[in-house]
């Protein structure tokens, strides 16, 4: 079966990057975690002392910011100047700092041409907001990944339960439904559904239903 390319956008914690992850390992192909990348910039900014809205200053940054993944089990690691930034990325002071630097245009038009380059030998699977926008718009499959604020706050919650962090589910609902609102109306590129795009409503759909439907839509692409 010839390799492709397959685009999964969406909004935070519509489990992109689980089915994502399944997808790539069931087809043997790379797995790009472009969300991981803005974190990773995020970090390294906020190292550099640099104001995350700053775009003259970050562009001065990006050429210096070297970005690994390493693959790793269970999950890739992300290695930023050399420092395994793998779990620091996921933290609040990240998450709810990351779209002031993913809207600003030198961040955009650097992170697009790595995603570009790490896409451009086929079999890959990458996650993220704009991938079938802007960063892979004639990839072959392009799937838009949605789900309620409610049962994605509650899928967040019960992640966090388990990692022992105690963060109110309305807060959780708050904080998804800003990151949505921010990643929705920046200018450039923001979180929308390609025309092209096949809609997949995760609300009451299990992980494994989702990777389904998607292989489905794969094989009908590849056939
Ligand atoms: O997917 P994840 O929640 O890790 O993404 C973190 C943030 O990175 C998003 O809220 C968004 O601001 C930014 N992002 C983006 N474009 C992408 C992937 C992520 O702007 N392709």
């Amino acid at each position: 079966m010839k390799k492709i390319q397959i685009a999964i956008d969406g909004p935070a914690s519509a489990g992109k990057s689980t089915v994502a992850k399944i997808i790539a390992r069931k087809l043997g192909y790379v797995y790009c975690d472009t969300g991981a990348m803005y974190r990773a910039t995020t970090y390294a900014a906020q190292q550099a002392g640099i104001a995350l809205d700053d775009d003259a200053a970050l562009k001065a940054m990006l050429p210096t910011m070297k970005l690994e993944f390493v693959p790793d089990e269970p999950e890739q690691r992300v290695i930023v100047n050399g420092t395994d930034v793998t779990r620091t990325i996921r933290l609040p002071e990240i998450t709810n700092n990351v779209s002031v630097v993913a809207a600003q245009p030198s961040v955009r038009a650097d992170l697009t041409k790595r995603q570009q380059d790490i896409a451009a030998a086929g079999g890959i699977v990458m996650d993220g907001r704009d991938i079938g926008t802007t960063v892979l718009p004639n990839a072959p499959v392009k799937i838009f990944l949605e789900a309620s604020v409610h049962e994605r706050a509650l899928r967040r919650f019960k992640e966090n339960q388990e990692k022992g962090i105690d963060t109110p589910l309305e807060v959780l609902e708050q904080e998804i439904a800003a990151r949505d609102k921010k990643d929705s109306t920046r200018k450039i590129s923001p979180l929308t559904k390609a025309p092209d795009a096949i809609t997949v409503d995760t609300t009451s759909m299990g992980i494994e239903q989702v990777v389904t439907r998607i292989l489905e839509i794969v094989q009908e692409a590849t056939a």
